[in-house]
């Protein structure tokens, strides 16, 4: 066993055992909850090393950097989870399973004529998966659909025949108790369901507040830092 690799075996039991515990203690089973890795700035080589050690699915958070390494390790499914310009929605529809930070109808149009055309092509099979990328703070620099807006995007999503509303996406505002946007966010999902009963994915928790975000009903933590270490001061 090479050094990283046992690192990477050492946190990856951290992290489930923290996954673990947090169901325990929410009342909730332990397959409710997927794990993401989040393995920006990490070479391939790590994404290749945590698949071997059991990691199905990947978040990445810049097209550059995340078609190559899908293109290096396949057989995992692949998770956009950044802020995504328009004109990058056609590079990750070939590479993205599911693209989880969708907050505007121009952005959805973008990717669901991307995906149509690989499609129609014969370069891609599946419809995309998509979740709403929720803005808990109201801060339109950090990205986000407000959650006034929430059900005209979900309406227009669901007009797209290439993608699939799978459920919401947040990331905790910076300085706030992470616990109320949590529940913020399990609210917005409830309410989503009864017009979209397939969206039922709640995408929240990182590697410093994923217990209170299962305990608010998360189904989906994405966990960078925790399993692969610090990224540095410089990145993102
Ligand atoms: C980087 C990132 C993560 C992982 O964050 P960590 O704190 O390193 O666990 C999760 N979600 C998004 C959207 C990210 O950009």
């Amino acid at each position: 066993m090479t050094d990283r690799r046992a690192e990477l075996a050492e946190n990856l039991t951290e992290v489930e055992e923290r996954v673990a515990a947090a169901c325990r203690a929410a009342g909730r089973a332990r397959e409710e909850v997927k794990l993401i890795a989040v393995t920006k700035t990490f070479p391939a080589s790590d994404v290749a090393l945590l698949a071997e050690l059991g990691v199905t699915d990947v978040g990445e958070n810049r097209d550059q950097e995340a078609g190559p390494k899908a293109a290096e390790v396949p057989g995992l499914r692949w998770h956009m989870v950044g802020r995504l310009q328009r004109n990058k929605a056609r590079s990750v529809a070939g590479w993205a399973h599911e693209v989880q930070s969708v907050d505007s109808a121009r952005l959805a149009d973008s990717l669901a004529k991307a995906v149509h055309t690989l499609r129609y092509s014969g370069k891609r099979e599946e419809a995309l998966d998509v979740l709403i990328q929720v803005s808990l703070d109201d801060d339109p620099g950090r990205g986000g659909c407000p959650l006034a807006e929430l059900d005209a995007l979900a309406e227009h999503l669901e007009q797209a025949e290439d993608l699939r509303l799978r459920g919401l996406m947040a990331v905790a505002p910076l300085g706030a108790d992470p616990a109320a946007a949590f529940e913020r966010l399990a609210r917005a999902g409830e309410a989503l369901r009864k017009d979209h009963p397939n969206a039922a994915e709640v995408s929240a928790g990182m590697s410093h507040d994923l217990e209170q975000a299962i305990t608010h009903g998360s189904t989906c933590v994405r966990v960078g830092t925790a399993l692969l270490g610090g990224r540095g001061l410089a990145s993102p």
